[in-house]
This record gives structure tokens, sequence and C-alpha cells, in this order.
């Protein structure tokens, strides 16, 4: 109930070593598995289909695009070769790690998509290596090895977009180094639910959110960004921190989570997240409709621009333009918008006195089952800090429960919980 599990991904180009490096993790690691991805390339006459790769034709590979069936996919060396995204969701939601030995353009597909997933490439000492290793191989004619050589420095410019490097030279160096980053990732608190050996010293704290297994949970997150010009816009101080933290809650809760996410600088939901991304308020509001057909909870904690400029300017303004008028529109209330059947959570940040009755005000406003209301002169808490703390009201009930404060982690966990525990209760009347 309490980890998910990862992606790795083992690129860098062929004859680097990443199929031996994946082979050894997946040998020496319970709960790690290699995804067998499908091509359109003729077996090497030793290859099995279904174990080294799934071989399909062009027509069949062009069906399976068509209905998003790859997680990722890419033209490598004349042929097409992907990824399945259902197999890997479903093994990461199980809590396993998947390994993933794929050319570079499918790493960078990946780290779009999942921006957990840690990317490693791969290289040997020297380009005469890895010509001399392609050789050895024995699988390649001298004219393959050629072109995928010429592959391999277009390979190399993509080296920026990944976490870890490996200079595979000495093989049992580098398998040395590929297991350190598994294990270091795997023990990241990031990467892992509230650690079970922590309850304890907060007991009662997490009752409540086994409720959420099973159910299928949408999280909004982040500001949005309300366009001036191509390059300006309108936006507020939201880091995202708070959604992801409630999807990785809701996550390790056992939810299907879907997180519709304006542009943030924590956008990073563990791989099973399904990640929405959106712009403006008005993306926010078709996301969500869409979205929560069907969903158990939806989760307003993003920060969504109360005001729009009424025009976009085209291009970009120019300073020699001279004083620029901006009128400013209300967007619409995403939340009173909504047309959706299922409890929503409403977030408030309220100043000064009388902060619950507005709060409660606020949630009947937008027809919310609860609010979390954090106080804004609490710089410690609440927007682009690390931390939160704040009240959770109902509407059905004067009950109030306080969320102690903590990581703001600890606090979503806490969330989760509590609204687990009274929707448990108002069905048990
Ligand atoms: P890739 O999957 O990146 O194409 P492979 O894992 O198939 O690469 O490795 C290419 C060849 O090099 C294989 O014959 C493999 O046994 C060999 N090899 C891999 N790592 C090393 C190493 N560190 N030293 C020597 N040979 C290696
Ligand atoms: P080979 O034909 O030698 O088995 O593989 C050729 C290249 O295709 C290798 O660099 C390998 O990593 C890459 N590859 C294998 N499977 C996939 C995949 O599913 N997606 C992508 N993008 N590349 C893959």
């Amino acid at each position: 109930m309490f980890s998910s599990g990862m992606l790795f991904v083992l690129a860098g180009p062929s004859g680097a070593g990443k199929t031996t490096l994946a082979h050894y993790l997946v040998d020496n690691h319970k709960g790690a598995d290699f995804s067998v991805s499908t091509t359109t390339r003729a077996s090497r006459g030793e290859e099995i289909h279904g174990e080294d790769y799934f071989f399909v034709d062009d027509e069949e590979f062009s069906r399976r695009i068509e209905n998003s069936y790859f997680l990722e996919w890419a033209h490598v060396h004349g042929n097409r070769y992907g990824t399945e995204s259902s197999w890997v969701r479903n093994q990461m939601a199980c809590g396993n790690s998947v390994i993933l030995d794929i050319d570079v353009q499918g790493a960078v597909q990946i780290k779009e998509v999942m921006p957990s997933a840690v990317l490693i490439f791969v290289l040997p000492a020297s380009s005469d290596v890895l010509r001399d290793r392609l050789e050895q191989r024995k699988t390649d004619s001298g004219k393959t090895v050629e072109k995928r050589m010429l592959a391999a420095s277009g390979e190399v410019s993509f080296m920026g977009v990944f976490d870890y490097f490996i200079c595979n030279d000495v093989l049992e160096k580098a398998k040395q180094q590929v297991e350190s980053i598994f294990l270091a990732e795997k023990m990241k608190l990031l990467n892992i639910g509230w650690p079970v050996q922590a309850l304890d010293y907060h007991s009662g704290y997490m009752n409540g959110l086994s409720f959420w297994e099973g159910k299928r949970v949408v999280v909004s997150s982040g500001p949005t960004r309300e366009m001036i010009d191509q390059v300006r816009f309108v936006s507020n101080r939201s880091s995202g921190l708070m959604g992801v933290s409630l999807a990785k809650a809701f996550l390790a809760a056992g939810a299907e989570v879907i997180l519709v996410s304006g542009p943030a600088f924590n956008m990073e939901p563990p791989g099973p997240v399904r990640l929405v991304k959106v712009e403006s308020a008005s993306d926010m509001l078709s996301a969500l409709q869409e979205e929560t057909v069907d969903a158990d909870l939806l989760v307003m904690a993003a920060a969504v621009a109360d005001y729009s400029p009424s025009t976009t300017v085209s291009g970009k303004l120019k300073r020699g333009d001279g004083n620029v008028l901006l009128t400013l529109e209300p967007t619409p209330d995403v939340t009173a918008s909504l047309d959706c059947s299922c409890p929503v959570l409403s977030f408030a940040l309220e100043f000064g006195e009388n902060a619950i009755e507005r709060a409660r005000l606020k949630m009947k406003r937008k027809g919310a089952f609860a609010i979390f209301l954090n106080m804004g002169d609490k710089p410690e808490a609440g927007m682009e800090t690390a931390c939160n703390t704040g009240t959770l009201l109902f509407a059905s009930s004067e009950k109030s429960i306080e969320i102690p404060f903590g990581s703001k982690k600890f606090v979503a966990f806490g969330i989760a919980a509590a609204l687990g525990r009274e929707i448990e209760s108002e069905k048990n009347g």
C-alpha cells in the first residue's frame, strides 16, 4: 500500500552495454522487470518472440500507434521500436520497478510523460571500443555497424536530458554503478509513500487511507498562466508541491490518480500517476471536465488565476511601444462551473480574522464536500514553502480537523486519510 514501482531507462548507442546491464539488474533484484519492446525489425534468428522482442509488421505497428498502445516509440536504425504503455503502468502500480533498454529518442519521450523516470546514459570508454564491441557481438553486418557508429554521435548529443552517466569500461564496475543508482533511487523518500516504520509516531493520523484503494482520484495542481502576449503571462506563486504531494498520497493509498497540472516547478508525480498538462484556467476547466467523469474525488489544489487579460497580443510586446493598458477579466470559477458528481475538496487561503467562516462560505459557494484552509499570515506554511499546516472543514457538519505542521507530503497523507474517514463515516450513517 505504501510504495509504487519506479521506471529506470537505460539508453545510449547500440553496443554500449545497455542490455547487459539491464539483465544484470533484473536477474539480481526481485521486483525488477524488463520491458520487452515491440519492433518492426526482423528477428535475428536466435531471438525469441515475446522474450527478446514482440516482432510485428509495419501495419500492426501503425495500428498500435493509433490505439495509443505505446508509452514511447521511435525510428531506430531504419526500423520502429516501442514500449507498451499498459504493461509498464501495471507493473509500476503493483510496486515493481521496470527497466527499459531503449534508444535516446525514446528516453526523451519518457521524461516528458513520466518526469519521475530515472534516465541512465551508458557509453563505453571511447568510440573505438564501441566499434570493437559491435563487431565482436557478431549480430550485425559491417554496413550495419557503420550505420550504428554514425548514429552514436547523434545519440550522445541528448545526454544532457539524462539523470546519470555510466562509463561501461570495466563491466563489473559498471554493474556496481547501475546497482547503486537503482538502490539509492528506490530509497529516496521522494519516490516512496509514507514509510510504515514512521506510522507509529502519529497513531491514528493515517487511518482512513485504505478507503481510497481502487478509487479514481483527480488532483488539480499548480498555477495557471493567462497570456498577455506569447511570452508574458498573469499567474501566481503556486509551486505545485501540495498538488504533487496529494497525488503521491492517494497513489500510495491504492487509488488510480490523474494529476491535472498547470506549469509548475513541482510537476513530478510518481510514474503510475497520469499527468495532464494544462496552461490557462479555461484549459484546466476543460481537462477537469473530461477527467472527472467516473471519478470518486476531485482535489482542487490548483491555484487557478482569478483574472485573465481580455486579449492576448500575438508575438511579443516591445518596450518601445510605450505604456500598455492591461484589461483583466475574471476567469471562470473552475470548481463551480464543473459538471461533476463526485465530492470535491477545495482549498482556501485566507488572511486575518473570521477565516473559518469565510472558508465555509467559499466551500458552500463552490458546492464542495470539504475545504482545506491555509492561513496566509503564516509565512512558513502555504504557497512556495516545503511545509504546510491547516484546518480541514466539511460541508455536512460543523466538524473541523487540524492537520499538524509538517512537510507537504506528511500533510497530504493527513488530508487523504481524514477525507477517507469522513466519507466512510457519512456512508455508514
Ligand atoms: P547494447 O544493449 O547497448 O546494444 P550489449 O549489452 O548488447 O549492448 O553489449 C554489446 C556487446 O558488448 C555484447 O557483446 C556485450 O557482451 C559486450 N559488453 C558489454 N559490456 C562490456 C564491457 N564492459 N566490456 C566488454 N564487453 C562488454
Ligand atoms: P537492436 O535492433 O540492436 O535490438 O536495438 C536497436 C536499438 O533500438 C537499441 O538502441 C535499443 O535500445 C533500441 N530499442 C529497443 N527497444 C526499444 C523501444 O521500445 N523503444 C525505443 N525508442 N528504442 C528501442
